[in-house]
C-alpha cells in the first residue's frame, strides 16, 4: 500500500509549475560540459521541459567554438563535427536563461523574488520573451559566485563560472566556460 503511494507521488516542475511523475535528475549546467554534481534533486523539471532544453543544449554545444573548447578539454569526442559555427542567439540565450534560473533556484533563491527572475521562468516555460539580453560587455567586475564553494569549485574545475551581479537597472548573469564568457542581463 505504501509503495503504491509512493509511486503515484507528483512533483512540481519548477519551470512550467505543472505537477508530474518523472524522477529523473537535471543538470544545472549539461553534463556535456563535464559537470556532474551540481544538480536539482530528482523530478524537480519535468520531461517536456526537460527535453526542450536539450534542443538548445545541442544546439549550442555541437556549433564550432563550443565543441572546440569541448574537445580541448576532452568532454566531446575529437572527431566530433559541429553542426554549425555558431549557435543561433535564441538558443544561446535559452540555454544561459536556464542555466541562470536553475543555479539561482538551487544556491540562492532569495534572489529570484528579489529581483523578479519569475520572467526567466516564464519564458522557459510557455517562450513568452522577457526583458532580457545577451551583452557583449564584459567588464562586469566583482561579480558574485552563484554556487556555494565545494560547487564553484568543483565547476571551476571543468572551467565553468556562474556568477551574478545586481546593479541599479539590471540584473547580470555571466557564464563562463573557458575562453568563452556570455553575459546575460535582465533590465528592471
Ligand atoms: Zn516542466
Amino acid at each position: 500500500m505504501l509503495l503504491c503511494i509512493m509511486s503515484e507521488r507528483l512533483s512540481k516542475c519548477i519551470i512550467c509549475l505543472r505537477e508530474h511523475h518523472q524522477e529523473s535528475l537535471e543538470h544545472i549546467v549539461p553534463r556535456s560540459l563535464g559537470n556532474i554534481h551540481y544538480i536539482l534533486r530528482k523530478g524537480m523539471v519535468c520531461r517536456s521541459c526537460n527535453n526542450r532544453f536539450a534542443r538548445y543544449e545541442s544546439a549550442v554545444l555541437t556549433s564550432a567554438t563550443w565543441l572546440k573548447h569541448r574537445q580541448a578539454y576532452g568532454v566531446a569526442k575529437a572527431d566530433l563535427k559541429p553542426h554549425r559555427p555558431n549557435p543561433d542567439l535564441i538558443d544561446l540565450r535559452r540555454f544561459l536563461i536556464k542555466i541562470c534560473y536553475e543555479s539561482i533556484y538551487q544556491s540562492r533563491p532569495e534572489l529570484l523574488l528579489k529581483y523578479n527572475l519569475d520572467l526567466l521562468r516564464e519564458e522557459l516555460a510557455i517562450g513568452k520573451a522577457s526583458k532580457c539580453e545577451i551583452i557583449t560587455d564584459k567588464s562586469i567586475k566583482d561579480a558574485k559566485n552563484i554556487p556555494g564553494w565545494i560547487d564553484s569549485w568543483r565547476l571551476g574545475n571543468n572551467h565553468i563560472y556562474l556568477k551574478y551581479k545586481a546593479l541599479e537597472g539590471g540584473f547580470y548573469f555571466v557564464f563562463s566556460y573557458g575562453p568563452i564568457s556570455n553575459v546575460l542581463v535582465l533590465k528592471f
